[in-house]
Formats: C-alpha cells, sequence, structure tokens
C-alpha cells in the first residue's frame, strides 16, 4: 500500500458487514471496492454478540441486525439476511432457512427434508425463489433496505458442488442446471444477494453523497 493509499485509509469512513463469514465479507469488500469506504466485519472490529432474528421478515431481520449493530459500535452498518421460499410449501421455510431440519442439521439434510416434502408436487407446482434482503443504518437512526430475488424450480433430486445451502436442488430454467451447477463467477453476478447488494451499492452512495463524500461514477 503507498503512503498516499494509507493516509486516505486513515480518513474513510468504516462500513462494517455484520457477519462472522470471511467469505460474505470478501465478497462484498470486492463490490464496493471503488466506494471511499474501509470496509470492515464483526471479527475484525472484535465484536462477539450475536443479534437474535426474531422478524417476521427477511426485512425485519437485516434492518434488526443493521440498526443494533450500528447503534452499538458508531459505525454505518451493512446486514443483510436470506432464504429460500417455496411456493407449495405456502412460502416455508422462509426465514426459518438455516434453521429448517433443526440446529444442528447440514445442508445435505436440509436439501433431503426438503425433496421428501416435495415427493408427491409435480414439476410445474415445484416453483420457488431465493430472496435477500439488505439493510443499511447509521448510528444516526438512517436505514434503508435493498432486496433481491431469483426465481428457480426444486429439482426432484441434488445435482452440482458449487455454492452451499439449498443450491444443488435449485433449478434455474434460464441455465438449465442447479444454482450448484453454475461457476461462484455466475453465480455472483445474477444471484439474489448480487442483486441486493448491486441495489444497496446505490444507497451507500446515496449516504456518501449526503454528507458530502464524493462516490464517484454511478453505477
Ligand atoms: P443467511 O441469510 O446467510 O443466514 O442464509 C440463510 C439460509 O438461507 C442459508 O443457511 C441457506 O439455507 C439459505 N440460503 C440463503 N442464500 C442461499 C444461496 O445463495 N444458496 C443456497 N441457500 C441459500
Amino acid at each position: 500500500m503507498s503512503a498516499m493509499e494509507s493516509a486516505m485509509r486513515r480518513t474513510m469512513r468504516k462500513l462494517l458487514v455484520a457477519t462472522h463469514n470471511a467469505g460474505k465479507v470478501r465478497e462484498y469488500r470486492h463490490l464496493l471496492a471503488d466506494l471511499p469506504l474501509e470496509v470492515t466485519w464483526l471479527d475484525a472490529e472484535g465484536i462477539a454478540f450475536d443479534v437474535e432474528e426474531t422478524g417476521a421478515s427477511f426485512a425485519e431481520n437485516a434492518v434488526q441486525k443493521a440498526t443494533t449493530y450500528a447503534a452499538a459500535t458508531g459505525l454505518w452498518t451493512w446486514a443483510d439476511d436470506s432464504g429460500l421460499e417455496v411456493d407449495a410449501l405456502g412460502g416455508a421455510p422462509g426465514i426459518r432457512s438455516s434453521r429448517y431440519a433443526g440446529p444442528e442439521a447440514s445442508d445435505a439434510d436440509r436439501n433431503h427434508k426438503l425433496l421428501r416434502e416435495l415427493a408427491d408436487v409435480p414439476w410445474e407446482q415445484r416453483t420457488a425463489r431465493f430472496r435477500c434482503v439488505v439493510a443499511i443504518a447509521t448510528p444516526e437512526g438512517d436505514v434503508r433496505t435493498a432486496s433481491g430475488c431469483c426465481e428457480g424450480i426444486i429439482a426432484y433430486e441434488p445435482r452440482g458442488s458449487h455454492g452451499f445451502g439449498f443450491d444443488p436442488v435449485f433449478f434455474m430454467p434460464q441455465f438449465g442446471c442447479t444454482m450448484a451447477e453454475l461457476s461462484p463467477e455466475v453465480k455472483n453476478r445474477v444471484s439474489h444477494r448480487a442483486q441486493a447488494a448491486q441495489a444497496a451499492r446505490k444507497l451507500l452512495r446515496e449516504l456518501l453523497e449526503a454528507i458530502g463524500q464524493d462516490a464517484g461514477e454511478a453505477s
């Protein structure tokens, strides 16, 4: 890092990404690289407490996380919440996606449970979507949300080894394969999380402009 870059970094506003997942931070850092923000995360800031997700929607959970950490740290905070909605299950597992099949269950357990529950459901009724909401909160109480959504069909059996979670059973008609068969580069361009993050980037730009910081080219 040059002397100029490190001087700029010292004066840059910090953005806290409310996660313990280093992979998520890497992705968001990449996405926000051109903004005058120093992207940090819970582990780097030594923040050990977790915010319980008690909201009734992805948006409520994301807002709850972002506002709690922003108030506790005095930092602008970025928090996300995501999950899978299956129409034949009335929108389940939804906000309970990570707990579907119990607290100790693995991704494979959750996928098997989902396929079992849909065993008698025909193809045209297996429609589903991944949703993601990103909330950005300031310690002063400004909070904004952005969302992304990816439509698909629950396959009859798991396929593919990329990604995580429900990716192997999420068939995407426009690609003719499951989300776990997409390369990470393609998934990171089209996923619900990528869409929400792109929209949230615009919100950050607005916040930066509101405090008189040049946020560069619009995109
Ligand atoms: P979180 O918002 O990162 O906590 O994700 C909640 C849960 O939703 C995960 O544990 C997965 O079960 C599911 N999920 C969210 N995003 C994805 C995805 O991109 N692929 C597969 N599963 C996902």
